[in-house]
């Protein structure tokens, strides 16, 4: 069996025509322009790059974007930032790249962005809302990931998903999405029976030869061998690495597309899915903070 690909380059592109159309049409009848802050602390050169990616798919869609970079020695600058960029009715939402450097408060900077303009949807309100099952801002990731799954008809109601990872911002929320008893994109893409593993899972192998859907998100490159997978699986791969100039993931692609059913590529599969899902959610942002 020879995988089929889950194409989040593709679906990415559609969904940014999408939000183009719905970002001009809620210009046309405010006169506001959406907007996103990006918190860019440190210097690490990847984070750099994803930062840029998301700033030129803002441009893409007519979201304005703005770059803020604290130098990342302390807390105390990036909490000033965000209470500037709370206070600001011209932005509407505002994105911390992660990781912060060491030296800074990651709970702290994160509980200080104002829950409506958190469009990552890690302040510790969204996450409860997600975890009741009424989510305001679904995690951009979990969210590109069910959206792709909607894209091929996968349905995941009564599958058993297994996730590998626990993140904040990965692993717990997909798991969360995916047991509610109903989603953004329907029932069918909720209702699933949920495995959430980690370093700690026991004989991790047999749980993910369970799994109708594996999404993977251990930051391991090469954790999921064919021989860990069940035939005709879906299979996510969350997982970014730079390895000899060359981008790959969690899984180990070649092997795995052998077994598949189906298979998100790195890249080309989660990481522009990502991307699209925070050109969505920060234009819901503009909307709820604009709401009559
Ligand atoms: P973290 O590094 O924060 O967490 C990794 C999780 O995986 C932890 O819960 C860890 O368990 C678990 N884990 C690690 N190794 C294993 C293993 N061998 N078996 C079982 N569980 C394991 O991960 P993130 O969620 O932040 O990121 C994961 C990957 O996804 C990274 O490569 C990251 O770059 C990528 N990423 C990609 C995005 C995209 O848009 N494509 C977006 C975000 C992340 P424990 O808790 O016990 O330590």
């Amino acid at each position: 069996m020879t995988a089929k690909i889950l194409d989040g380059k593709r679906l990415a592109k559609r969904v940014e025509r999408e939000v183009a159309d719905r970002v001009a049409a809620f210009r046309k009848a405010t006169g506001i322009q959406p907007t996103l802050a990006a918190i860019l602390a440190g210097d690490s050169p990847a984070s750099a790059v994803y930062v840029r990616h998301k700033q030129a798919a803002c441009e893409r869609v007519g979201i304005a974007s703005r770059l803020y970079q604290p130098d990342g020695r302390s807390s105390l600058e990036i909490l000033q930032l965000i209470d500037q960029l709370n206070a600001d009715p011209a932005v509407h939402g505002i994105l911390v790249q992660l990781p912060l450097p060491d030296a800074v408060a990651k709970e702290q900077v994160l509980d200080a962005v104002h829950p409506l303009k958190d469009v990552d949807g890690f302040h510790p309100e969204n996450v409860g809302l997600l975890a009741q099952g009424r989510p305001r801002y679904v995690p951009c990731t979990p969210a590109g990931i069910v959206r792709l799954l909607a894209e091929y008809g996968l349905e995941v109601a009564g599958q058993h998903v297994v996730v590998v990872g626990r993140s904040d911002i990965v692993g717990k929320p997909m798991a969360l999405l995916l047991s509610q008893r109903d989603g953004p994109w329907g029932p069918q893409y909720a209702n699933a029976t949920v495995t959430l593993c980690h370093t700690r899972t026991r004989n991790l192998p047999d749980v993910t030869r369970s799994a109708d859907i594996l999404v993977v998100a251990a930051g391991q490159p090469g954790a999921i061998t064919r021989d860990m997978l069940k035939p005709g699986a879906v299979v996510v791969d969350v997982g970014i690495h730079r390895v000899s100039g060359r981008l790959i993931g969690d899984v180990d692609y070649d092997g795995a597309s052998l077994l598949a059913g189906y298979i998100s590529p790195v890249p080309g599969g989660v990481g522009p899915m990502t991307v699209a899902m925070l050109l969505e959610n920060t234009l819901r942002a503009a909307e709820l903070l604009n709401r009559r």
